[in-house]
């Protein structure tokens, strides 16, 4: 084992950068605990202006010979880095949910296989990009070019899933990285660096700095020779990140959180809406895209409310490596107070908590799923996201009703829909403000579809081709018509 290096879950990980290929140590360190039982997992590298620095000439460094790859060069060696990522799931899964807290088996099942294909989709996407759109006098042959360094900036609830879903775009557009995993949970992301070069990637094509978002994160996203910034986190931080991009015009990809609206129709399939309703307390309730305000039609409200808890009394509470464990421990104490805090200021304003309320008896940070009754809008917890597993139950009689209570929020990242008359459902779902709207299913994001959110949830789409529009130069190379000999 190297000198900085730890072994999380039986997996050794280095605690340090990775810049230009090599492990660049910091003498500032700071602390990683898990979230399952407050073990202390490593002190990692804390890095400041010069590792971004050194991390950024890195990848500048790279760029030239890695844009002059072209997709199909690039391609080849993505193929290999998704199925390294695929060969070291077994490693993955483990550290991440020792680190964040997530559950082991959806990390196996669904983020680490989500991960690998993450970078595999876009490999093969970027064959596909340009067109030519013929004009009267011209033909325009648009070129889809690498654009440089990208920053990428990813919160902790999945850092390993939602880094490579940066990663793989970035990467299979020509653009080099310096990535800045979160501070809560940075393990996964030191994986992916050591992957990257067992895949061949070449040196300084993708770097990681490690440390805290106000220093490592802000000096990354302030530095001039950034093309762009690819931020996935809270609304409160993609404001500082704004300011610094707004001095060097560097464009910006925000994925912000939400307050989504769950709603059910009179004439929903009640058990399945019900199971769903329950799945939006999955990873804690820390899901960007979580329905958080449940807005059900009065007349099924009460038979609604019945599968809910019953649905609610199955779901076991724990330790998250556990294989019937739904609903594992809160990231962090100050996490934990800030969620206690919206459960106690809902009581004390008259919220009534029909399940749930408070501590789990799991431990430190394990939280009960909580719904509450009786939220006024005006209320912060119709309004702000916890980003925990508290849930308000609001009631309407007429459609109008219904998206008026979806739309009235300032975010408008994700709703969920349960109808069962198609008419009804799409012209409801129509009207609700959201980046992605599900229709009687939920958390289904294809790869070729855009993702991303309205209002201050966010600025962009990922996936597909809108992936490619952020990450490259878009350039129109416009030739009048026979005017070649
Ligand atoms: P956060 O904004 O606190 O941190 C996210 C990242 O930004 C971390 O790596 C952090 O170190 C860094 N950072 C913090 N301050 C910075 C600064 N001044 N400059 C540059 N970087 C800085 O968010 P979080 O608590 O890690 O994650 C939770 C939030 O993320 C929630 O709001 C959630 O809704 C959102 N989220 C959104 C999506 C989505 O796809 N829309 C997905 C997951 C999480």
């Amino acid at each position: 084992m190297s000198a900085n290096a730890t072994k999380v879950a039986g997996v050794e990980v280095s605690t340090d950068h990775w810049i230009g290929g090599q492990r660049v140590a910091s003498n500032e360190r700071f602390s990683v605990h898990s979230p399952i039982d407050g073990t202390h997992l490593a002190d990692v590298s804390a890095g400041g202006e010069s590792e971004v620095a050194a991390a950024v000439d890195a990848a500048r460094t790279a760029f030239p010979a890695w844009a002059a790859l072209g997709p199909q060069g690039r391609a080849k060696l993505l193929r290999r880095f998704a199925e390294e990522i695929t060969k070291r799931a077994e490693d993955i899964a483990p550290v991440e949910t020792a680190d964040n807290g997530s559950l082991l088996i959806g990390n196996k099942m669904a983020m680490i296989p989500r991960a690998s294909h993450n970078i595999a989709f876009f490999a093969e996407r970027a064959l596909e990009l340009g067109e030519t759109i013929d004009s009267e006098h011209v033909t325009n042959h648009v070129r889809y070019e690498p654009s440089g360094v990208a920053a990428l900036v990813t919160p902790w609830n999945a850092p390993f899933m939602l880094t490579t879903w940066k990663v793989g775009p970035a990467l299979a557009a020509g653009s080099t990285i310096v990535l800045k995993p979160p501070e809560w949970a940075p393990l996964s992301c030191s994986l992916l660096a050591e992957i990257s070069a067992a895949a061949g990637l070449p040196d300084g094509v993708l770097n990681v700095v490690q440390g805290i978002g106000e220093v490592a994160g802000a000096s990354l996203v302030a530095h001039p020779d950034v093309a762009r910034i690819s931020f996935t986190g809270s609304t409160a931080t993609a404001r500082a990140i704004g300011h610094a991009a707004a001095e060097n015009l560097t464009p910006v990809s925000f994925e912000l959180g939400g307050k989504s609206p769950f709603i059910v129709l009179g004439d929903a399939d009640l058990d399945a809406a019900a199971k769903t309703v329950a799945n939006q307390y999955m990873g804690a309730g820390q899901v960007c895209l979580a329905g958080t305000r449940v807005i059900v039609e009065a007349s099924v409200a009460d038979e609604l409310q019945a599968k809910v808890r019953e649905a609610l009394g199955a779901m076991v509470v724990g330790d998250p490596r556990e294989k019937t464990t739904r609903v594992g421990p809160l990231i962090h104490p100050d996490h934990f107070t800030r969620v206690e805090g919206f459960v106690e200021r809902a009581k004390q304003a008259g919220g009534r908590p029909v399940w749930g309320g408070g501590r789990h008896e799991a431990g430190d940070l394990y939280f009960q799923p909580t719904l509450f009754e009786g939220i006024e809008r005006d209320h912060e917890l119709f309004r702000k996201e916890v980003f925990g597993p508290v849930l308000s139950w609001h009631t309407f009689s007429s459609d109008e009703e219904a998206i008026e209570l979806a739309n009235d929020q300032e975010y408008g990242l994700a709703a969920t829909l349960f109808g069962r008359d198609e008419a009804r459902a799409m012209a409801v779902a129509d009207r609700v403000v959201a980046g992605t709207t599900w229709v009687n299913c939920f958390f289904i994001r294809d790869l070729a579809a855009p993702f991303g959110g309205a209002r201050n949830s966010g600025i962009g789409r990922e996936g597909g081709i809108w992936s490619f529009d952020f990450f490259c130069d878009i350039k129109n190379v416009a030739v009048k018509k026979d005017s070649f000999a």
